[in-house]
C-alpha cells in the first residue's frame, strides 16, 4: 500500500490536484478515481483512502462529485441479479447509463486540475457491479460476446437486459414436397390472414424452419427465431443425401441447454422433415455459412414432350459437362427478383433413360444454377439448354437435391 500511495502522490503533483478546494468532500470512490490508472489491483476507494490525508481531502458530508452514487454499488448489483435471474447464462457483461451532470463534472475536474490518469465513472460502476454479480451467480464478466448484456440505468434503478440469440448448427432433409424452406407470408394479406390463406396468414400449412424451430422454442422460451439455411431448394422439391447445413438462430432465449437428441426425435416425428448433427454454433459460423457458395448435385425426373432417341439423348448430356450456361431470371420468379443475366458451370450430367419420353438425369451444377430452366429453356432464356439441343420441349416433373459439395 506504501508504494502505490507514493505513486499516487507522485501522480497528484504532476497535476494541479493540491489546489482543489480542501472543504468540496469527495468519497473514497470519487477521489481514487481521479488517479484510476495510476497502479493496478487496487480499487478506487482504495486508491483514495491511500492519498486522502496526503492530499487534506474531505471526506464528511455528501460527495461533490457523485453524492453518493457509488455507495449504491450493492444495490446496484442486486437490480442486475434479479433481471438476470430468468435467464440461464454463462456470461455476461454490464453497461451503464448515468446522469449526465456528473459525467459532465467529472470532466471538468479532469481539465481544471489536469488530472490525465483518471477514470471515467461508468467504468467504475460498470467494473464493481459486475464483480458483486460475478461473486454472487459464478457467471463470468465477458467482454467479447456475452451471452447477456445487462444495462443499468443508475438515474432510475432500472435494467435493460440484451440476451443474446442462441446459435445451433444442423443438417435437414426434406421428405415431402411442397414445403418451402421458410415461413413463406401470404402474398394477398402480407400475414394479416385471408380467404386465399384461410387466415393463416401463411402461402403453406408448414417450413422446415417451422418443424426445427418448434421444439427449440418450447424448451429455451425464446421470442422468435431466424433459420439460416446454407442456400435453399425449391418448395417442390426434396432434399435428400445427407442433408442441407443450417443455423438456427432462437431470439432472446431464456435456456441454453436443450436435450439435441430430444429436439431431433421430435422434428423427425414429423415425417416431413429430419435433421440431425445438432451442435452449438455462433454468430460467425452462420455467416459463413450464409455466404459459402456450393455446389450440388442434382436428381431430376424430365419428360419429353416427343420421344427421343437415347443416343441423341446422351451425346446431348454428355456435351453439357463442364460447359458454362447463360441464364436470365426465370419467368417463375420473375415477379420478385431482377431480370439478370447469370452464368454457371455444369460440372457433372448423366442420364438413364426410364422410357421412350421420360430419364432420370443426375447432375452437378455450381451454386445458383436454375436447374429446371436448365432443362426446359425457359422460352431461350436459358442456352443451352437440353430441350434446346434435342429440339423437343422437356420439362423438369422431380427434383431433389441429393449432396451438397461443402469441400471443393
Ligand atoms: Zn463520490
Ligand atoms: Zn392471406
Amino acid at each position: 500500500m506504501d508504494d502505490i500511495a507514493k505513486e499516487l502522490i507522485t501522480a497528484a503533483d504532476s497535476s494541479d490536484f493540491r489546489s482543489y478546494p480542501k472543504e468540496e468532500a469527495l468519497c473514497d470512490s470519487c477521489l481514487g478515481r481521479l488517479f484510476g490508472r495510476v497502479g493496478t489491483g487496487f480499487t478506487n476507494a482504495e486508491r483514495g483512502k491511500a492519498i486522502r490525508e496526503s492530499l487534506d481531502v474531505q471526506r464528511e458530508g455528501p460527495c461533490s462529485l457523485c453524492s453518493g452514487l457509488m455507495d449504491e454499488i450493492p444495490k446496484f448489483a442486486r437490480l442486475v441479479e434479479s433481471a438476470l435471474s430468468e435467464f440461464e447464462f454463462d456470461t455476461f457483461l454490464i453497461g451503464s447509463r448515468t446522469d449526465q451532470d456528473i459525467v459532465e463534472k467529472e470532466e471538468t475536474l479532469w481539465s481544471d486540475f489536469r488530472l490525465e490518469r483518471a477514470e471515467p465513472i461508468k467504468a467504475e460502476i460498470n467494473r464493481e457491479t459486475g464483480k458483486i454479480v460475478e461473486a454472487s451467480t459464478g457467471k463470468d464478466v465477458d467482454f467479447e460476446r456475452p451471452n447477456i448484456m445487462a444495462i443499468l440505468d443508475t438515474r432510475f434503478d432500472f435494467v435493460q437486459l440484451q440476451v443474446n440469440p442462441l446459435f445451433t448448427h444442423g443438417r435437414y432433409k426434406k421428405l415431402k414436397r411442397g414445403i418451402p424452406q421458410t415461413r413463406w407470408p401470404c402474398r394477398e394479406c402480407l400475414g394479416k390472414g385471408c380467404e386465399r390463406c384461410n387466415n393463416t396468414g401463411k402461402m403453406y400449412e408448414t417450413s422446415v424452419e417451422e418443424i426445427v424451430a418448434a421444439p427449440f422454442i418450447e424448451r429455451t422460451g425464446g421470442i422468435g427465431v431466424s433459420f439460416h439455411g446454407m442456400g435453399r431448394e425449391d418448395v417442390d422439391a426434396l432434399m435428400l443425401g445427407d442433408g442441407r447445413p443450417f443455423v438456427l438462430e432462437v431470439k432472446e432465449p431464456k435456456r441454453r441447454t436443450v436435450d439435441f437428441r430430444a429436439i431431433e426425435e421430435e422434428v423427425n416425428a414429423s415425417g416431413l422433415v429430419s435433421v440431425d448433427g445438432l451442435r452449438p454454433s455462433d454468430r460467425r459460423e452462420m455467416v459463413q455459412m450464409k455466404e459459402a457458395r456450393l455446389d450440388k448435385t442434382y436428381s431430376l425426373r424430365v419428360t419429353f414432350q416427343e420421344p427421343v432417341e437415347k443416343e441423341n439423348l446422351n451425346e446431348v448430356v454428355r456435351s453439357f459437362k463442364g460447359t458454362e450456361v447463360a441464364q436470365r431470371t426465370p419467368t417463375r420468379v420473375l415477379h420478385r427478383r431482377a431480370d439478370l443475366l447469370r452464368r454457371r458451370k455444369i460440372l457433372e450430367m448423366d442420364v438413364t433413360p426410364l422410357g421412350s419420353n421420360t430419364a432420370e438425369i443426375v447432375l452437378t451444377a455450381e451454386a445458383g444454377t436454375y436447374v429446371k430452366e436448365l432443362v426446359s429453356g425457359d422460352r431461350g432464356r436459358t442456352t443451352p439448354s437440353l430441350s434446346g439441343l434435342l429440339g423437343v420441349p422437356a420439362a423438369v416433373d422431380e427434383l431433389d437435391v441429393i449432396r451438397i459439395h461443402e469441400s471443393e
